[in-house]
């Protein structure tokens, strides 16, 4: 059987960045820049105050100086006076630095002293003064024409900041995937229905839609289907209307597990079917090849852990791949177990666990796990502890791979 490395590469290599679109950058948040973003004015503008002081010329400044305050100048005003020996500017954070004056003496290193005209004398403590002291000259954080954002940074709160800086309000960007979310059997009745007989409330779906939205992309959840031919193929033709297509359910070998032959009937070529994984292993991909992009289409086990799982391990990626996040190497870490674990089978095992950071040193704790239709404690869990197939007994203290669960 597949292992899951091999079966993620698989995937990837049907993964490719989506088109380039035009977004209000108020939209923009989590998504790739797909253009080079210059500067359109120099920054700081003008050689501008960092404290509130004044401005003066740093040779005239010893401890008990004297000088003539001539001007005072705040954010978002303009020196009406120069500074020259004797004298001195009152200034704010932020405000332009006055002619002559070459560096800024803090307030607190000074007292004000009245004076003859309104903005009297000030005295300098044990200020001594160096040029260009406090003072963020013009164009020190960027240059007008000079490239500040690149094609490919993912664009997060500070990035939005330094596009408004630069006066952008839309940007091109990596578009947004749009994630369908089909949950499959006819057991399932939607989370606001008293489940009758037999029946379960479809919990896939709530889940599945919440972690799309959380990997950035776009949800659109299109209900229950019952494990029924012509229903399910009609579901499934509506999906295939997004970018990516997921199914949870119908991929196991039961009698009414129907999404192999729907998606084989609706022109998706299959990729692979079960790997080796726990859990997890009746996942199904394929590709739906004949329209303008390659849309994949991920067959989810219907269990609500197996279906997290393979999320996390495959859909996840796919989803930074077509965002046109490149960086994947975050997606897992290393941790100490708590305890013993004895791994049994020959199956990948991707265990609900609790990460811990405690005095710079992480461990990891798997936690009573009931098995694939075990949600509730997987809500107890931050990560998945991987352990690798074969018959094996991890040792309390052993590093092993950890995948903290969501970004
Ligand atoms: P299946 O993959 O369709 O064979 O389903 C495997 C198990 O997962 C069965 O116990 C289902 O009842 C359960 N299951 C399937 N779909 C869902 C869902 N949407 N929400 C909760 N449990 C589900
Ligand atoms: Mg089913």
């Amino acid at each position: 059987m597949l292992s899951v490395d091999e079966a993620l590469r698989r995937v990837m290599e049907h993964i490719r960045p989506a088109a380039a679109t035009t977004v209000a950058c108020r939209d923009a948040l989590g998504l790739t820049l797909a253009e080079d973003v210059a500067a359109d004015v120099d920054s700081p503008p003008y050689d501008k105050s960092v404290v509130d002081g004044y401005a003066v010329l740093a040779a005239d400044v010893h401890p008990g100086r004297e000088l003539t305050v001539v001007d005072e100048i705040a954010a978002g005003a303009t020196p009406s006076r120069a500074v020259e020996a004797g004298s001195a500017s009152r200034i704010m954070t932020g405000a332009p630095i006055p002619p002559g004056a070459d560096a800024v003496i803090m307030v607190e290193q000074t007292e004000a002293l009245s004076g003859a005209d309104t903005l009297g004398r000030m005295r300098c403590l044990e200020a001594r003064a160096t040029a260009g002291q406090n003072i963020m000259p013009r164009a020190a954080s960027m240059r007008r024409g000079q490239t500040v954002l690149h094609v490919g940074c993912r664009l997060r709160a500070i990035e939005l900041g330094v596009l408004a800086q630069v006066g952008r309000t839309q940007a091109r960007v990596v578009g947004r995937p749009v994630v369908g979310v089909l949950a499959t059997g006819n057991e399932l009745v939607p989370p606001a229905q008293s489940p009758g007989p037999g029946q379960i409330r479809n919990s896939n779906s709530s889940m599945l839609v919440a972690a799309v939205q959380q990997a950035g992309a776009t949800a659109v959840e299109l209900g229950i289907g019952r494990d029924e031919l012509e229903r399910l193929s009609a579901l499934v033709a509506e999906g295939l209307r997004c970018d990516v297509l997921l199914i949870a359910g119908g991929v196991s070998a039961g009698k009414f597990d129907l999404i192999p032959q729907v998606l084989r009937e609706a022109g998706v070529e299959q990729v692979f079917h079960k790997i080796n994984l726990k859990p997890g292993k009746p996942l199904w991909f394929g590709v739906k090849a004949d329209c303008a992009v390659e849309k994949p289409v991920f067959g989810l086990p219907g269990n609500p852990v197996s279906a997290l799982v393979c999320f996390e391990l495959f859909v996840r990626p796919a989803i930074r791949g077509l965002m046109g996040i490149r960086s994947t190497g975050a997606l897992e870490t290393t941790a100490q177990l708590t305890c013993e674990y004895v791994q049994r089978g020959d199956r990948a095992t991707y265990f609900p666990a609790r990460l811990s950071t405690d005095d710079h040193r992480r461990t990891v704790e798997p936690l009573r796990w009931r098995g694939s239709g075990d949600l509730r404690t997987l809500a107890e869990a931050n990560a998945l502890a991987c352990f690798p197939p074969g018959q094996r007994t991890f040792a309390a203290g052993e590093t092993i791979v950890v995948r903290p669960l969501g970004e």
